[in-house]
């Protein structure tokens, strides 16, 4: 059962707990139970009163884990962040909702201790809310890239990001089909910028459930900083992985590998130079790359696979919109890291602003003097079209097919 719309429930039943039957009591071995009142604790047995009005005595050790947290949060806590803190070191559900619902049955409770318990239950309920509009406008977003509605799509996942910003998937979808059905790096980097600060200031690295999502944010985030030629910040980004000593994913070592080749090649021949790099840089690179591929035995994918853009680990439909090559849960983008695909470079005349040049040429104005009108030659600036790329601003990539490798 969903524990916000539980809790919610139980705080509903609580208000009017004391008209309600009495609550199903079990013992350890889980063979005995009873319907009891809880009366309260003597002399370290819990005292009960059976529907019948019969008076039973149990020590706290007899009874199921379940009624033990009732009894805890019934007779322990007085202020609810006691209680709290219990309720967040302990995993099991319905013991923390036992204790809630003790918690508030106990009328020794200050009244303000009760009201944070029941604001808490409420916020667990928006939480829960939250969430469910999430994942409809998720599935909303889906079909509407589907159906090539690529507007509503980016619009449906910006606003399922802001519901539940613990979660990573919103964002991955939207840049990832930013990067590699757009082609759109500038809006993609800026989407992934949202979950890897937000990621980096709750250690989403550390924590098990998000840090497969968060991995393949920095991962996407890295690979859009080499578009640009950082390749410093690119390499901080994946050195997070390193830090935190995980196995890092195969999408990612194939990127180390590529950036590793790229930079080889970039130093080896003058051009093309995919990579403004140092010797240090390569050096860091290829540290980097042996220390994350060292525990995957071996490589699973070859030199020629294109960027792995990742998505988030539960994502399965995605790759299949995209058009992706790589794993079920990447999208290979081959776009011409030279060109961004757009098969121009910039044109190689220094002169040229997209695709024209600074020109003069001379003409004739006529002055009036003490003497009458006289003849003078002026120079008049004006923009023509550039010979090098023939006005277009940018001449052939030959670095690439069509913009792809
Ligand atoms: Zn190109
Ligand atoms: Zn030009």
């Amino acid at each position: 059962m969903n524990r916000a719309r539980y809790l919610l429930a139980l705080g509903v039943l609580l208000l009017c707990a004391s008209t309600l039957a009495a609550r199903e009591w079990t013992d350890l071995t889980g063979k005995f139970k009873v319907q009891a009142d809880f009366v309260a604790e003597e002399q370290g047995k819990i005292k009960l009163r059976t529907e019948q009005g019969k008076t039973v005595r149990v020590s706290r050790d007899r009874l199921s884990k379940k009624d033990r947290a009732y009894v805890e949060g019934r007779v322990d806590f007085q202020a609810f962040d006691d209680l709290k803190s219990f309720m967040k070191s302990n995993e099991n559900q319905a013991e923390v909702e036992a204790a809630l619902e003790g918690f508030l049955a106990n009328t020794s409770v200050p009244t303000e201790e009760h009201d944070a318990a029941k604001k808490y239950i409420e916020y667990l309920d928006k939480l829960e809310a939250n969430s469910a509009r999430h994942d409809e406008l998720y599935a909303q977003a889906i079909t509407s890239l589907r159906r090539q509605d690529h507007e509503n799509a980016i619009l449906d996942l910006r606003r399922a990001s802001k519901l539940n910003p613990d979660s990573m998937k919103a964002d991955l979808a939207a840049g990832v089909f930013m990067a590699v059905a757009m082609h759109d790096f500038k809006k993609a980097e800026a989407r992934f910028r949202i979950p890897a600060s937000r990621g980096k200031k709750t250690g989403a690295i550390s924590d098990q459930q998000r840090q497969a999502d968060y991995i393949s944010v920095i991962n996407n985030l890295a690979l859009l900083r080499l578009r640009q030629d950082k390749l410093n910040s690119a390499y901080a980004l994946w050195d997070e992985i390193r830090q935190a000593k995980i196995e890092a994913p195969a999408e990612v070592v194939s990127n180390l590998l590529r950036v590793r080749s790229l930079i080889g090649y970039g130093m080896e021949s003058p051009s093309p130079k995919y990579f403004h790099v140092s010797e240090e840089i390569a050096e860091r690179y290829e540290e980097l790359y042996v220390d994350l591929a060292a525990d995957r035995g071996g490589h699973p994918y070859g030199e020629g696979t294109g960027w792995l853009f990742m998505l988030a680990a539960d994502e399965d439909e995605l790759e299949e919109i995209v058009g992706g090559e790589g794993t079920w849960h990447a999208c290979e983008d081959r776009i011409c890291m030279v060109c961004s695909g757009t098969q121009l470079v910039e044109c190689p005349n220094s002169k040229c602003k997209k695709g024209t040049v600074r020109k003069i040429r001379y003409g004739k104005s006529y002055k009036k003097t003490a003497g009458g009108v006289v003849t003078v030659n002026t120079k008049i600036p004006y923009r023509a079209p550039c010979e090098t790329c023939r006005g277009r601003g940018g001449v052939h990539c030959e670095y690439c097919t069509g913009g792809r490798f």
